[in-house]
């Protein structure tokens, strides 16, 4: 029964091919039930009926040896008529040699034992081919009641025969076939809901015959279940005859191991149209996902390493200069995908109009020496920006020699390129400011000297002359004095501010300690001004210990001195930190500063307010700004003019 069904299950998979070879055999078994009919109703139309069937009848004297037969017969056997006593013998010449035997068992069991006979032979054709006939006959009684007779008939089988062994051949090279190539087929009957698996099937789902329960869901449930609904939708699809049933999904098999299965069936419908069965074949395509899977990864890792590198590949070919790019090329060319053909033009109208002839002689060399090159260029824009982008490349002959390529890479070094002039401004500017301090330091010490010997002279003078001298002469002294020992103070700021940045090592610093001395140190002015200071918890961090004293200093001093008149100054000190940073805030009641100001009074020298109401050197905020910078952190100051001024500054901790 099995195999009945698969010779079937073959026949339909390899249904276009054999399609015809079953009709012809259906068609020959109705006609010749119908030739027997005709036999028995109508001995006119015998002969014809006979002809059309292909079916001859014979009558055999089994004393005689006499033998009788139809047009038919003597058609199918290629014979002449010959007379009875002739035929049997005559006959016998033409039957093939190995069936004679055959042949005669079956006349011996008719005679001995009076049963009918059912027998296969060939027949010999005068063009040397060979007929296939079946005989079948049944023994009767002669007229006058004394002799055993035997009547049948033959039918040339030769067509069905014949189709049976191409379909059998056929049968066996389809079996190896999808054996060898690991093909499972399938045979569903759609109205039964029976499903029969080939051996190779259960191979490819991992389970055994003996587990597998043939019918629809026993499949079903073996199905990836992310793939089940879309697979049962596409069976349907195929029985309502919208789709063809070509598709794939997952299985999993016993071991949980996943497994890729490419599938495709033919629906088989009766008259009406309504399918029947679905006869398919299924084949494992793990091994190619799996490998289409890890060139979609190593795609994926490559252009993301790409990305991170910012290096792009690219592949031109010189004969037909049509172009390739990875995703990163067209990234930095700010690019969209384009076309093979018109992708080079489209790339050179990005390239710097003053490095377009280096590309075409580059190219051009390509072309007609090849070898490899380097090749430093501008890319423009669309925002009309510059990117520097290095190019690198070699010619080669494709595999069959008839091309020549161009491959390579091209690389984004624009930051690289901005960080090495920002690295060659920072080293100008360092050996600037080193040149700067070292002038300050040589400077202010040596001008030191030469302005101590005039306020020396200046104090001697006065005091020798004290009285000898007219009002004029005396202020005009004072006035010397006042203002040479001003500029010793803005030369001892200056020769301060020079040496800061020959700093120590850092160390632990607790900040409230240095507040506390802070506002020891400056306990006389506190108490002038009657200051109102609030200080809030301060942290412990890693800094310069003087430095940061002499930025606490300078910054509380500056909310005293800088108060309103008539107002008692409110100061107040806290810090908060924030992602490893630290920020202090110094806030004062007092005088404010002009939104224009603000980024000045941290340069040297700059006083914004009247210098005769506010004495100083106009040095402090620099230097503060220059502890702050050692400690790689940021000063700035908000303010309302009239209302208070709060500086800020951050350490890096
Ligand atoms: P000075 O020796 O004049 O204090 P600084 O460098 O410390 O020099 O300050 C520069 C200028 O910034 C000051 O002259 C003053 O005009 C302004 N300034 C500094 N601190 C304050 C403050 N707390 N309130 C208002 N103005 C201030």
């Amino acid at each position: 029964m099995q195999s009945v069904t698969f010779l079937t299950s073959y026949l339909t998979a390899a249904m276009l091919t054999f399609g015809f070879l079953l009709m012809s055999y259906d068609r020959y078994i109705t006609q010749h039930e119908l030739a027997e009919e005709q036999i028995i109703q109508s001995e006119a139309r015998l002969n014809e009926a006979q002809k059309l069937a292909k079916i001859g009848s014979w009558e055999f004297d089994l004393q005689t040896n006499e033998l009788t037969w139809s047009k038919e017969q003597y058609h199918i056997f290629e014979m002449e008529e010959t007379p009875a006593d002739k035929l049997y013998e005559l006959c016998r010449t033409k039957i093939h040699p190995d069936d004679i035997p055959q042949m005669d068992e079956a006349i011996r069991i008719g005679r001995e034992k009076g049963e009918g006979v059912i027998y296969e032979h060939r027949v010999i054709c005068k063009d040397g081919s060979i007929k296939h006939l079946l005989g079948k006959g049944e023994v009767f009684k002669s007229t006058d009641g004394k002799r055993n007779m035997l009547r049948g008939t033959v039918q040339d089988v030769t067509e069905r025969k014949l189709a049976e062994e191409s379909l059998h051949i056929i049968t066996q090279r389809l079996k190896q076939a999808t054996e060898g190539a690991k093909i499972g087929v399938w045979d569903f009957d759609v109205v039964n809901n029976v499903l029969i698996w080939e051996e190779s099937m259960f191979s490819l789902y991992g389970i055994k015959r003996e587990d597998f329960t043939g019918e629809y869901n026993a499949w079903e449930s073996v199905i990836h279940p992310d793939d089940v609904d879309a697979a049962n939708e596409e069976v349907l699809a195929a029985i309502r005859g919208e789709s063809e049933f070509d598709t794939g999904f997952r299985v999993i098999w016993p071991d949980q191991s996943v497994h890729y299965i490419k599938a495709r069936a033919t629906v088989l419908r009766d008259k009406t149209g309504k399918a029947t069965r679905m006869v398919g074949i299924n084949w494992d395509i793990t091994d190619s996902k799996k490998a289409e899977e890890s060139v979609i990864k190593s795609e994926k890792s490559l252009n993301d390493a790409q990305k991170l590198a910012k290096v792009g590949n690219w592949e031109l070919n010189l004969n037909t200069m049509e172009q390739t790019w990875s995703r990163e090329h067209y990234r930095i060319f700010e690019l969209e995908e384009t076309p093979a053909d018109e992708l080079y033009e489209a790339y050179r109208s990005k390239i710097h109009p003053g490095d377009v002839e280096t590309l075409d002689k580059i190219v051009s060399d390509g072309i007609n020496k090849g070898g490899s090159f380097v090749f430093e260029h501008r890319v423009v824009c669309n925002d009309g920006s510059i990117k520097f982008v290095i190019g690198k490349g070699e010619t080669h002959m494709d595999s069959d020699g008839k091309n020549k390529i161009m491959r390579g890479t091209v690389q984004d070094v624009t930051e690289q390129k901005k960080a090495a002039e920002t690295n060659s401004k920072y080293a100008i500017l360092q050996s600037k400011s080193k040149e700067m301090e070292q002038f300050a330091y040589i400077a202010s010490h040596d001008l030191r000297e030469p302005l101590l010997t005039i306020k020396n002279y200046a104090e001697l003078f006065e005091e020798e002359y004290t009285g000898k001298l007219d009002e004029d002469a005396t202020e005009y002294l004072k006035r010397i004095s006042r203002a040479s020992s001003r500029m010793d103070e803005l030369i001892k700021g200056l020769l301060d501010y020079s040496r800061l940045s020959k700093v120590k090592e850092l160390q632990q610093v607790d900040c409230n300690k240095i507040m506390s001395e802070v506002l020891a140190d400056l306990n006389l002015q506190l108490q002038n001004s009657e200051a109102k200071i609030e200080v809030k918890p301060l942290p412990v961090l890693s800094a310069y210990p003087l430095e940061m004293k002499q930025l606490f200093q300078n910054l509380l001093s500056n909310a005293i001195k800088f108060r309103k008149k008539e107002t008692i100054p409110q100061i107040c000190i806290s810090a908060e930190t924030l992602k490893g940073v630290w920020t202090f805030q110094f806030s004062d009641n007092g005088i404010g500063i002009e939104e224009a100001d603000k980024e000045k009074i941290f340069s040297l020298f700059q006083q914004v307010h009247n210098r005769n109401e506010y004495a100083g050197s106009g040095i402090g905020l620099a230097y503060c700004k220059k502890i702050v910078e050692l400690h790689h952190g940021n000063i700035w100051v908000e303010s309302v003019p009239e209302k208070g001024s709060s500086f800020y500054f951050t350490i890096l901790t």
